[in-house]
């Protein structure tokens, strides 16, 4: 069978759930269906149809642009996917448990407030979870002739989540920022840019009405002595039995270099909108998912400064809520970012890079 390969490797977590909350491996169900809501998006955004999967009324020969690579009732998709993972541990008597060994990572954070559980209001822990493998390898399988608009579509959809976006599951929460290492889907066109799509809004998400944006957060001092140092927020004073663990911060600086700060960039931007209703239908809640995306802060380059990471902050534009963040952030992070206010100096500075 005839086989497209692309190279992935993470830059943050990875994470399709599973039913058990384990994530030692990638499902392939979960990559296809993130790539499925960014072609969606996309297609949306450049004038075709695409359909609600949640409330499709696709069937057989009568569906959208996105169903007829994706496939709905009656349609088969047009390719089988493979992931592969390439997880280079050498297996010694360094690596003390499975979770070493799988590139497991996780890693808790309080609550800022307490929540209200079954009638009681307690802190609860905020868990940022996933693997890290060295790369993964995106097997494409075509079953069925594709065609160069949708192996263009797809190659943008690609190249979309790895320059702005990100894959997998919880990429409201910090997950899924990867970068493409080689990519040998066949494909003509040069990849489409943002400012290239429509701007008409819809209900269900288009990439023209989304806000991309990325930030770098510059420390003036290497970011290992501030997470030795413990300057970083991880849980309210009053939190009592939350456990300290500075030492998954040294391990997932030190092996994967990102910074688990994706829950501090969200409490910093969330309260940049005022009505509570609006503010869960753009950040979420119980039961509602997000509409703006963080990412966890990670490193630009392997070559680039012990002092900076790069944070992605992207969604769907409500309620001028983009250009909000664009313009308050950089207020609103040193307090949401440290544990006392005498450490904030240790941010030098945080500025717009896209
Ligand atoms: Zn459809």
């Amino acid at each position: 069978m005839e086989q497209f390969t692309v190279q992935i490797e993470p830059l943050t977590p990875l994470w399709t759930g599973d039913a058990e909350r384990k994530c030692s491996t990638l499902r392939e169900t979960g990559i296809i269906g993130s790539l499925r809501w960014w072609y969606e998006a996309l297609v949306r955004g450049l004038g075709g149809t695409a359909c609600d999967p949640t409330n499709s009324k696709c069937e057989g020969k009568h569906h959208c642009d996105a169903c007829e690579l994706f496939g709905c009732t009656g349609w088969a998709r047009k390719f089988k996917l493979e992931v592969e993972i390439d997880d280079e541990v050498e297996i010694d008597d360094e690596v003390k448990n499975d979770d070493e060994v799988k590139n497991i990572c996780e890693i808790k954070i309080g609550t800022r407030e307490k929540r209200k559980v079954r009638d009681k209001d307690k802190y609860l822990l905020r868990e940022t979870k996933g693997i890290m493998p060295k790369s993964a390898f995106l097997k494409f399988f075509p079953l069925r002739e594709i065609s160069e608009d949708e192996w263009n579509l797809l190659n943008n959809t690609l190249y979309i989540i790895s320059n702005y976006g990100a894959l997998g599951a919880s990429t409201s929460q910090g997950n899924g920022v990867i970068n493409i290492i080689s990519n040998c889907l066949p494909h003509s066109k040069p990849p489409t840019t943002i400012g290239q799509l429509s701007k008409k809004a819809q209900e269900l998400p288009q990439l023209g009405d989304f806000f991309f944006y990325k930030f770098r957060l510059e420390f003036n001092k290497n970011i290992l002595e501030l997470i030795k140092k413990k300057v970083f927020w991880t849980h309210s004073e009053k939190h009592s039995g939350y456990k300290e663990n500075w030492q998954s911060w040294i391990d997932v600086w030190d092996k994967y270099k990102f910074l688990p700060i994706a829950f501090h960039i969200r409490d910093s931007i969330r309260h940049l909108e005022n009505d509570k209703d609006k503010r869960h239908e753009i950040f979420g809640e119980a039961g509602r998912g997000s509409t703006v995306f963080v990412s966890h802060g990670y490193k630009i380059s392997k070559n680039t400064s012990e002092n900076t990471v790069e944070v992605r902050i992207y969604g769907y534009d409500k309620e001028n809520i983009g250009s909000k963040i664009k313009d308050k952030l950089n207020d609103n992070i040193k307090d949401k970012l440290f544990s006392l206010s005498k450490y904030n100096s240790y941010l030098n500075k945080c500025y717009f890079d896209m």
